[in-house]
């Protein structure tokens, strides 16, 4: 048996590095297993703006740094590597990576979500220069620009209304002839004058190699395609949760996020707590992560202190 630490973190976003602050303060000696991309979606973003604290705004990954060194001077430990194996049965709770063990007698679970990408070529390297999964975050670099966005979810309408407060114009691209999206976000969407939709359609490629200049939609029932000047592509399509580790000892909702007790961070099992997008798929912004992994961090205190 390893060493037994007071608390076992998974996972480093803005959750788990808050979690390991308190935690680490708190004298809870964490070890933190922060993941081969430490730092979670936000080491994928340019300048956050929306993090209180930062009137000139931060660049994410400097955000990520500071928040993992803070948790460093109170003494939280990293293991940077992904738990590839988790033993959640009973406490002192273990999670591996190969063949070395790490035990935590409370565990918080910060894995995070990923967002969906459409898989087309050159996406990946537009990131940050005209793609983006986040329009809270990068709505405002789009004044006066025409914009894309892709899917027909609560997500997809949602963000395609935020962002004609900064877009000239906004075309919705849906693959199908109906959203799937709340009638209020619908109705909302339709009486917009600047949201245009192009139903029955998909992105078939990207125009631009060093920034964004336009992208080709195919129309789905036809095949016909047509070329769409727009320098913002918002792909809205869904997030996926990190928790393929998880599935089978913590109970998962129907989307496979990870079930917690109505205002608090508890899974289904006594001392597994779980913050973050891991658990979230309604806020999911940096500074409600970190809100739960505090949230997390004080429950797990009190529940070591409570089985002493
Ligand atoms: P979602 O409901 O799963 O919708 C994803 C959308 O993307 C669907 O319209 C889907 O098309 C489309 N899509 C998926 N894969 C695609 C692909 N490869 N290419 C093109 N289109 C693709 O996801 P979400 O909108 O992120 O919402 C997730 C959850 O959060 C939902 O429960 C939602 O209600 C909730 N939410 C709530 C609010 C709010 O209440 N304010 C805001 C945002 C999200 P199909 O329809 O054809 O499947």
């Amino acid at each position: 048996m390893p060493e037994v630490r007071d608390v076992l973190i998974v996972g480093s976003g803005p959750a788990g590095l808050t979690a390991a602050i308190y935690t680490a303060r708190a004298n809870l000696r964490p070890i933190v297993i922060e993941g081969f991309s430490s730092g979670g979606q936000l080491m994928l973003t340019t300048e956050v703006e929306n993090f209180p604290g930062f009137p000139e705004g931060i660049m994410g990954p400097e955000l990520m740094t500071n928040m993992r060194a803070q948790a460093e001077r109170f003494g939280a430990e990293f293991i940077t590597a992904n738990a590839d194996r988790i033993d959640v049965t009973s406490s002192p709770f273990g999670a591996w990576v190969g063949n070395d063990e790490y035990r935590g007698r409370a565990m918080i679970i910060s894995t995070g979500a990923t967002a969906r990408m459409l898989g087309i070529e050159g996406e990946a390297g537009l990131v940050g220069r005209g793609v983006s999964t986040c329009a809270t975050c990068d709505g405002f670099f789009f004044r006066d620009h025409e914009i894309v966005v892709v899917g027909g979810g609560d997500s997809a309408l949602e963000e395609a209304s935020f962002l004609t407060k900064f877009a000239s114009r906004v075309t919705l691209v849906h693959r199908r002839d109906e959203f799937r999206a709340s009638k209020i976000m619908q109705d909302r969407a339709f009486a917009n004058p600047k949201i245009e939709v192009a139903w029955n359609s998909v992105v078939d490629s990207l125009i631009g190699t060093d920034k964004l200049e336009g992208v080709v939609l195919r129309d789905t029932v036809t095949g016909a395609t047509r070329r769409l000047d727009a320098t913002g592509l918002f792909i809205a399509i869904g997030h996926d949760p990190t928790t393929e580790l998880f599935r089978g000892h913590l109970t998962l909702d129907g989307d496979g996020y990870i079930v917690t007790a109505p205002d608090s961070t508890l899974t289904s099992v006594d001392g597994v707590f779980a913050a973050g997008d891991v658990q979230d798929h309604v806020y999911r912004q940096a500074i409600t992560a970190a809100g739960s992994g505090c949230m997390a961090a004080i429950e797990a205190e009190r529940w070591l202190a409570a089985h002493e």
